[in-house]
């Protein structure tokens, strides 16, 4: 008998986003006996402040199809996608948000009553099915109501914090409520990580407070490889002013919906980077040229650019967009119908993350499965806007689906062992005990100034490895934060314990931009400024091996000819260049 609470499932999810909750529709229907856990309320997962809309190939507007969306997401990933998944992803979305629509979503229309789409950065044609910009709300109301109708258990404000194994495969994990400290276990034949981002290590950035790292630290110790963690998105326009609310997102709708991006001598600026695309490039592109024409001196006041909706009508404006029109006038007591906004880029999501099999989400650790922001593979090395929204209801089925299929597979419940729970309880205690006066908030400040002093936007060899011994030393002084009062309710403690998360993940992002001697994508190292062909073929793969981090390469599968002949030419020409 366990001295812990514990509760037997088929399928457990961590994370109540968008993708955490199609996983766990797609268990059920499979029979599985299956539970959602999540830190947050249900309904306030990252996933509901998604803006400008889920990218999907439905052609309602332009002769679109799967094809053009498969070139567009290889292309903004510079070719380190894994081409299966960027298959998968752009065949099935449509059929996804047909599905979203039938569990009670409603899309902005057409006239003549087809979902209507809206352009965004490096998407051919009109793609983003939307609801003004309130789309992640629309998508996680309809999940929701789906989820809580089929009946499945759901553990809100609970914080898994540890990864279960029964002889290397996944055997359950552990976590306490956050409201009142007590401790259970989830004994699951399978488990299903859906935990999110992790932007909460830089200081300017779009996510919430839940995105700490959690999952991609729970699966290196459970002993899963991550890949690609070199390659962070840096959204181009966030808010750089008033300075409490800087980062927050300022969605590429603006720019979708007509937009115009100048710095202060009053310049289209995209113009000498991307003639073609102009503000619709893709965003590591665009926040790379905010950054340059900030640090040559062509910024706005508060050390941004300026993005212009203005010349478009009034109501237009309040229609399309009216999260950014109350953000701006509640925020910066600014009318975006009137005036123009003050941008700059801040950090927005990791193309990087847990490696996993292409058709099933499952990871290299047996029985964990990875799926949304949190997986690696289908973006490469930037993502395309919308392109999150249609990975978690296409990876999340088949994730669901698969997890449910391996729980099957499996006779009896993986054995737990208890003195592995002992040690690990005595740890969340340990920060009760130390003597120090080091809180654990002056540590994720420390962290973040690190961070965004060398990891961000630009990088190179001496910063990385400044950074590296930085985070070291941090990791010391991690060790003897300083804790006052109880299990209940303490922000504190769940700093304590994300810093765990973030700190491990932190080295892992810098341990990977330094393997990598190129740039490509997101990834921008001044030391080594172009992209290099033999760099193209394989991603950076980091693990966790008997305590010590492991970094090696592993190459890309080559893609068969029917595929390589819609992004041939495109890649050649951007190869080209490169020289
Ligand atoms: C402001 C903003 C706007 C965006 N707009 C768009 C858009 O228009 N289109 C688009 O495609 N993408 C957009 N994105 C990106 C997209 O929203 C995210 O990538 C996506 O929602 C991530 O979904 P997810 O299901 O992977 O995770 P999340 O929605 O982040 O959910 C993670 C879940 O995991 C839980 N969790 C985490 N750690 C633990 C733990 N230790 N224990 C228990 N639970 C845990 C959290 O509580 C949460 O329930 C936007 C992002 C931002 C920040």
């Amino acid at each position: 008998m366990s001295k812990y609470k514990t509760h037997e499932y088929d399928v457990l999810i961590i994370g109540s986003g968008g993708a955490g909750l199609r996983a766990a529709i797609a268990a059920k229907e499979k029979g599985a006996k299956t539970a959602i856990v999540c830190k947050c309320l249900l309904g306030k997962a990252h996933t509901v402040m998604a803006e400008g809309g889920i990218a999907a190939a439905m052609g309602s507007l332009d002769p679109d199809n799967w094809q053009t969306h498969f070139q567009n997401t290889m292309f903004g990933g510079k070719y380190v996608n894994d081409w299966r998944m960027t298959e998968i992803h752009s065949k099935e979305s449509p059929d996804r948000v047909r599905e979203l629509e039938q569990w009670g979503a409603v899309f902005d229309r057409t006239k003549d009553g087809k979902m209507l789409q809206r352009s965004f950065g490096g998407h051919t044609y009109r793609r983003l099915v939307h609801v003004g910009d309130r789309t992640g709300h629309e998508m996680i109301r309809a999940l929701q109501d789906k989820v809580v109708s089929m009946g499945i258990d759901i553990y809100m404000e609970f914080m898994i914090s540890h990864l279960l194994l029964d002889d290397g495969r996944i055997a359950g994990a552990f976590g306490f409520f956050k409201d009142t400290g007590k401790f259970v276990v989830f004994n699951s034949k399978s488990v299903i990580l859906a935990t999110g981002g992790m932007g909460k290590i830089w200081r300017i950035t779009t996510n919430s407070w839940d995105n700490t790292a959690d999952g991609i630290s729970l699966a290196y110790f459970a002993g899963a490889e991550l890949k690609d963690m070199e390659f962070v998105q840096f959204h181009p326009t966030g808010m750089v002013w008033p300075l409490g609310v800087k980062g927050l997102l300022v969605t590429e709708a603006v720019r979708g919906d007509g937009g115009l991006l100048t710095n202060n001598k009053g310049e289209r600026f995209m113009e000498k980077y991307d003639p073609k695309l102009m503000e619709l490039s893709t965003r590591d592109l665009v926040a790379r040229a905010i950054n340059q024409e900030v640090r040559e001196g062509r910024g706005t006041e508060h050390g941004g650019v300026y993005l212009n909706i203005s010349h478009k009508p009034s109501a237009y404006v309040k229609k399309k967009l009216p999260s950014m029109y109350d953000q701006f006038l509640e925020f910066a007591d600014l009318d975006i119908t009137k005036q123009p906004m003050e941008v700059g880029p801040t950090c927005h999501y990791m193309m990087g993350g847990v490696s996993v099999d292409p058709q099933t989400q499952m990871s290299t650790t047996d029985g964990l499965f990875a799926i949304g922001e949190i997986a690696a593979g289908l973006h490469g090395a930037n993502r395309l806007g919308g392109n999150s929204l249609s990975d978690l209801i296409v990876f999340g089925r088949r994730a669901g689906s698969a997890a449910a299929d391996y729980a099957k597979g499996m006779k009896s419940l993986p054995i737990i062992d208890q003195k592995e729970i002992d040690e690990h309880k005595d740890w969340l205690f340990s920060f009760f005990e130390t003597k120090s006066d080091c809180p654990p908030s002056l540590v994720h400040t420390k962290l973040q100034d690190i961070m965004e002093r060398d990891v961000g936007l630009i990088r190179d060899d001496e910063g990385l490895k400044k950074v590296l011994s930085d985070l070291d030393s941090l990791s010391q002084q991690y060790k003897n934060t300083y804790l006052e009062g109880n299990l209940q309710y303490n922000f504190g403690w769940h700093i304590a314990i994300s810093l765990k998360f973030m700190l491990i993940t932190a080295k892992i992002v810098s341990r990977a931009s330094l393997e990598r001697k190129e740039s490509r994508g997101a990834l921008y190292r001044k030391d080594f400024p172009k992209a290099e062909e033999e760099w193209g073929g394989k991603s950076v793969v980091i693990k966790n091996k008997d305590g010590n981090m492991s970094v090696s390469t592993v190459p890309i599968q080559p893609m068969p000819s029917n595929l390589e002949d819609y992004i041939k030419k495109e890649k050649e020409e951007w190869l080209n260049k490169q020289k």
